[in-house]
C-alpha cells in the first residue's frame, strides 16, 4: 500500500512540475511579448519626431536657395517642435525608470496648492489658449506637503491632457475642497471621457485608449506618470466620468499633513 502511495505522489508531483513549467513558460512568453511591445512602441515614439526633424533639416540643407521665407520657418517650426517632443518623450521615460527603481525622492515642503495650479496653468497657457478655465480652490484650503515640481508637473500633464482630449472652446475646471483629513482635487473636462473598462489602465504605460490618440502628440506615459509621482507623495489618483457624462474627471487626494494649521492666503 505504502509503494502504491508513493507511485500516486511521485505521479502528482511529476504533474505539478509539469504543470509548473508550463505556467513558467507562458509567463516568459507573456513577459517577452510585452517587452517588444514595450519596444516597439518606445521605438516608434522614437522614429516618428526624428523622421520629421531629419526630413525637414535636409530639405533646408539642400534645398535652401529654393525655399521661401514663410516655408523655411516652418521647417525650422517643425524642427524645434519635433526636438521639443523627443525630449518630452526621454524626460518621461527617465521619470518613469525613475519611478519603478523606486528612486524618485519627492523634496517636499508645504506649498498652496492655488500656488502650483498657477504656475501649471502658466505653463500650459500655450497649449490651453483655446480653452476657457475656472478655478474653484477655497482661501482657506490646507497647505499640501508635496514636491512642488512633482505636483506641477501632474497638474501640466492633467491640463495637457483636458486641452488635448475636450474640444476647443469648451471649459476645463479646476476644483479643491477639504475632505475630512484629505485635500481633493479635480480637474474635469468636456471631451469625450474615458470608457469605464479604461478607467484603470488610463494609468498603465503606453495605454491608449482610442486609436487616433496615438497622432496626437502625446507619449502614453503621462498618466503613468502622475500616478507614480502622486504615490511617491502619499496620494492617490483615479480617473472618473462626470455623472452627467460629459467628459472626463481626475481625482487626486492628497492627505491634509498633521500639525498643519488653516492659513488663509497671504
Ligand atoms: P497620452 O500621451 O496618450 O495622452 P496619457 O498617459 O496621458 O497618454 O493618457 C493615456 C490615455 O488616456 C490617452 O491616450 C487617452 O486615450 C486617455 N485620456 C487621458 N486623458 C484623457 C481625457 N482628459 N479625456 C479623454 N481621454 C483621456
Amino acid at each position: 500500500l505504502l509503494d502504491a502511495l508513493a507511485d500516486q505522489a511521485a505521479v502528482a508531483i511529476e504533474r505539478i512540475r509539469l504543470v509548473a513549467d508550463v505556467e513558467r513558460a507562458k509567463l516568459a512568453a507573456e513577459a517577452d511579448q510585452l517587452r517588444s511591445a514595450l519596444l516597439a512602441s518606445i521605438s516608434h515614439d522614437l522614429k516618428t519626431p526624428l523622421s520629421a526633424i531629419l526630413g525637414a533639416a535636409g530639405t533646408l540643407r539642400d534645398y535652401a536657395s529654393a525655399v521661401s521665407e514663410a516655408d523655411r520657418g516652418d521647417l525650422l517650426a517643425t524642427i524645434v517642435d519635433e526636438a521639443e517632443r523627443l525630449n518630452r518623450f526621454i524626460a518621461n521615460l527617465l521619470d518613469m525608470s525613475r519611478i519603478e527603481t523606486g528612486a524618485m525622492e519627492p523634496n517636499a515642503s508645504l506649498q498652496y496648492l492655488d500656488d502650483m495650479v498657477g504656475s501649471a496653468l502658466r505653463r500650459a497657457q500655450k497649449i490651453m489658449s483655446r480653452h476657457r478655465t475656472v478655478t474653484d480652490i477655497p482661501a482657506d484650503l490646507p497647505m499640501l506637503s508635496v514636491d512642488p515640481v512633482l505636483f506641477e508637473q501632474v497638474l501640466f500633464n492633467l491640463f495637457d491632457n483636458a486641452a488635448k482630449y475636450a474640444p476647443v472652446d469648451t471649459t476645463i475646471r479646476i476644483r479643491a475642497w477639504e475632505d475630512g483629513r484629505w485635500v481633493s482635487i479635480q480637474i474635469l473636462d468636456e471631451g469625450p471621457g474615458i470608457p469605464p473598462t479604461d478607467l484603470e489602465r488610463v494609468f498603465d504605460s503606453f495605454h491608449r485608449v482610442r486609436k487616433r490618440d496615438h497622432v496626437l502628440a502625446g507619449t502614453g506615459l503621462g498618466l503613468s506618470i502622475c500616478k507614480g509621482f502622486i504615490q511617491a507623495m502619499g496620494g492617490t489618483i483615479t480617473a472618473g466620468n462626470r455623472t452627467d457624462g460629459s467628459g472626463a474627471v481626475f481625482t487626486i487626494r492628497m492627505p491634509i499633513p498633521g500639525d498643519t494649521p488653516k492659513l488663509e492666503e497671504p
